[in-house]
Order: structure tokens, then sequence, then C-alpha cells
């Protein structure tokens, strides 16, 4: 996984032409009422769940850590926003928050 991945969206907007694409292309739907946020997200999980499960050879282990139950994750104590990266485990959330400041909570024990 690159390094940029584990940076917030805003920075990865900014900083990252792929992720922007993607990003510009989702603003595009929604602002053209295509689709609503709600229906973008739901499209995504299903079509990531469907590329993970529905291949056969694809042990359990390789999924990815949200779509295991056993993976270990760890949960903000401000936000509630979940991480299952370890490397995350312990340090600051940082999600930017709808005021625009960044949330000061951490990744700890459930
Ligand atoms: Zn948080």
């Amino acid at each position: 996984m690159p390094e940029s991945n584990r940076l917030p969206a805003e920075l990865r907007y900014e900083r990252d032409p792929t992720f922007k694409a993607l990003v510009d292309c989702l603003i595009a739907l929604i602002s053209a009422g295509n689709y609503t946020p709600t229906e973008l997200r739901e499209a995504l999980i299903l079509a990531a769940t469907h590329v993970y499960m529905h291949t056969p050879e694809r042990p359990v282990h390789t999924f990815p850590a949200h779509l295991r139950d056993d993976a270990p994750s760890r949960r903000c104590s401000v936000c509630g926003r979940r991480t299952w990266s370890p490397s995350a485990f312990g340090s600051p959330c940082g999600m930017p928050q709808p005021a625009g400041d960044l949330c000061t909570g951490r990744f700890a024990e459930d």
C-alpha cells in the first residue's frame, strides 16, 4: 500500500492525482443528481464484497481486514472511526470534522 493511502482523504485529494480523479468523478455523479452519497457508498461496498468474496481461490486470510471477523482493529476515542491498520493503533485519528478541524481522538482498544 502506498504511504499516501494512510493520509486523510483531503490530503490525498491534494497530493494524489489518481485519488483526485476518482473523487472528481464522484463529485460529478453527485452534482448531476445521478446518485446520492449513500448510494455510492452502498455500491462501493457491494463491489468490494463481490471482488473479494466471489474469487474462489482467494483464501479468507487474504481478505481486507475490514471484511474479516478475526482481524484486530481499534476505534477512535472521540469520533468512533475504526481502523484495521496496525500501524495506526494508538496514533491520533485526524479525521476531518464538519467544522473543518481534525478529530483529536486516538485509535485505542474498544
Ligand atoms: Zn476520531
